[in-house]
C-alpha cells in the first residue's frame, strides 16, 4: 500500500469511497474538496486548528495506564487513550472544530449537521457557538425521545434542533434531511458531517482532523514505554475515532483492530456489524459513498440495532473497507451484553466510565489481553465518556432510579 496515494483524487480507497451524489449536490461537494485541499496545505489554517485543539478542546488528552484492569486480566499491559476527557466528552470535537474553521474560511455563516445519539450535534452546536456560526441540527424524532438531555444541551448552546419524522426516525433519516438542507442553502451553508463517511472529501477530511488521536497516542506510548504498542483497538460506527487512532500507526508493525456493534448477536440481524454478517453486509452505496452496507435481500437499507446509538448505522467508512480488504486492519464485534459488561468493569476497576460505544473496544481487550504475553502493549481508544449513557444502562440492567414514575 502506498498511503500517499490513498485516497486518489476522486476519493477512492481502492474500490471503496468515491463520490456518489445527485447532480444537484456535485457543485457543493466539489467546492468543498477544493477548499479542503487548500486549507490542508495552509500552515496558518493548521496552526489555528492546533491552537484551538490545545486551548479549547483540552488536547493533548492523556494516555492512561490501566493498572487494575491489566492486573485483573493478567496479560498485556493496557493503555487507554482518553478522548473522554476532550471538551464535550468525546472525540467528535476534533472533527467539528476542523470543519467549522473550514466553513468560516469558505465564507459560510451557517452549518447544518446530523446527529444520532446527540454527541455530534452537541459538538457541532459547541463549535458554532465558539465561531459565531448559525447551527441547525437534524435529528430523528425517535432519537430525540431517547436523547432528550442532548437535545436540551444543543438548544442551550444556541442551535436549532429540527425533528425528522421520516423513515425509521433515526440517524439515516437525519443525514438525508441535512443533505437536502445543504443542497438548498449551499451558498451560505456548510454540512458538518460527523464521521469518516459520505462523499469525498469527507472520509479523508474527517480522518485528517481525527488523526491527532493516533499522533498523540504514538508519542505518548513511546514516551511511557520506549516502544510501539502491539495492538490498537477502537470501536467503529462510521469509523472516525478508529481511523483517527489507526492512521498514525499505518506504517508501523502494529496490529489494528476495529470493533463493530454486535447488538443482540449476528444471527437474528439485530446488530450494526457490517463486516460480520455476510448475508446482510454487502457492497453498496449509502449517503454518497461506496462501502459495506447492511441491506435486505432486495437492497433496501436494513434496520440496525445497538445499545450504543453512536454505533447504530448501516454503513461503515470506506477506508475501513479498504484496510480490511488489504489486510492492514482487522474487524470484529462485541454484543450489547459484552459492552455493558465492559462498561461496568472499566468503571469499577479504573474509575473511568466509558461511553457505551467505547465499551465495545474495552470488551475486545477483555477478550484479547489474557492471551497476550505480559510484555506486550495494547492501546484502547476510549472515544467518549459514559455519563450520557447512564439512563440507558439503568434501563437495560432494569435498575429503578426513582424520581419519575
Ligand atoms: C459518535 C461516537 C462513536 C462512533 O463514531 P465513529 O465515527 O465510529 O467514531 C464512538 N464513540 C463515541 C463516544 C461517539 O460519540
Amino acid at each position: 500500500m502506498n498511503p500517499t496515494h490513498i485516497p486518489d483524487r476522486r476519493g477512492r480507497f481502492g474500490s471503496y469511497g468515491g463520490i456518489f451524489v445527485p447532480e444537484t449536490l456535485m457543485p457543493a461537494v466539489e467546492e468543498l474538496a477544493v477548499a479542503y485541499d487548500e486549507a490542508h496545505a495552509d500552515a496558518a489554517f493548521l496552526a489555528e486548528f492546533e491552537h484551538l485543539l490545545r486551548t479549547y478542546a483540552g488536547r493533548p488528552t492523556p494516555l492512561t495506564f490501566a493498572r487494575r484492569l491489566t492486573a485483573d486480566l493478567g496479560g498485556a499491559k493496557i493503555y487507554l487513550k482518553r478522548e473522554d476527557l476532550a471538551h464535550t466528552g468525546a472525540h467528535k470535537i476534533n472533527n467539528a472544530l476542523g470543519q467549522a474553521l473550514l466553513a468560516r474560511r469558505m465564507g459560510k455563516s451557517r452549518i447544518v449537521a446530523e446527529t444520532g445519539a446527540g454527541q455530534h450535534g452537541v459538538a457541532s452546536a459547541t463549535v458554532a457557538a465558539l465561531l459565531g456560526l448559525a447551527c441547525v441540527v437534524y435529528m430523528g424524532t425517535e432519537d430525540m425521545r431517547r436523547q432528550r438531555i442532548n437535545v436540551f444541551r444543543m438548544r442551550l448552546l444556541g442551535a436549532e434542533v429540527r425533528p425528522v419524522d421520516a423513515g425509521s426516525r433515526t440517524l439515516k433519516d437525519a443525514i438525508n434531511e441535512a443533505i437536502r438542507d445543504w443542497v438548498t442553502n449551499v451558498a451560505d451553508t456548510h454540512y458538518l458531517l460527523g464521521s469518516a463517511l459520505g462523499p469525498h472529501p469527507y472520509p479523508v477530511m474527517v480522518r485528517d482532523f481525527q488523526s491527532v488521536i493516533g499522533k498523540e497516542a504514538r508519542e505518548q506510548i513511546l514516551q511511557a514505554e520506549g516502544e510501539l504498542p502491539d495492538l490498537c483497538i477502537a470501536c467503529v460506527g462510521g469509523g472516525s475515532n478508529a481511523i483517527g487512532l489507526f492512521h498514525a500507526f499505518r506504517n508501523d508493525p502494529v496490529e489494528l483492530l476495529g470493533v463493530e456493534a454486535g447488538g443482540m448477536g449476528i444471527e437474528g440481524g439485530q446488530h450494526a456489524a457490517r463486516f460480520a454478517d455476510p448475508e446482510r453486509g454487502r457492497l453498496g452505496v449509502l449517503h454518497g459513498t461506496q462501502t459495506y452496507v447492511l441491506q435486505t435481500r432486495d437492497g433496501q437499507i436494513a434496520l440496525t440495532h445497538s445499545v450504543s446509538a453512536g454505533l447504530d448505522y448501516a454503513a461503515i467508512g470506506p477506508e475501513h473497507a479498504y484496510l480490511r480488504e488489504i489486510g492492514r486492519a482487522g474487524y470484529t464485534y462485541a454484543t450489547d451484553d459484552e459492552a455493558l459488561d465492559a462498561f461496568q468493569r472499566l468503571s469499577r476497576l479504573e474509575g473511568i466510565m466509558p461511553a457505551l460505544e467505547s465499551a465495545h473496544a474495552v470488551a475486545e481487550v477483555i477478550k484479547r489481553a489474557p492471551d497476550m504475553p505480559p510484555e506486550s502493549l495494547v492501546i484502547v481508544n476510549i472515544s467518549g465518556r459514559g455519563d450520557k449513557d447512564i439512563f440507558t444502562v439503568a434501563e437495560v440492567l432494569d435498575i429503578d432510579l426513582g424520581g419519575e414514575e
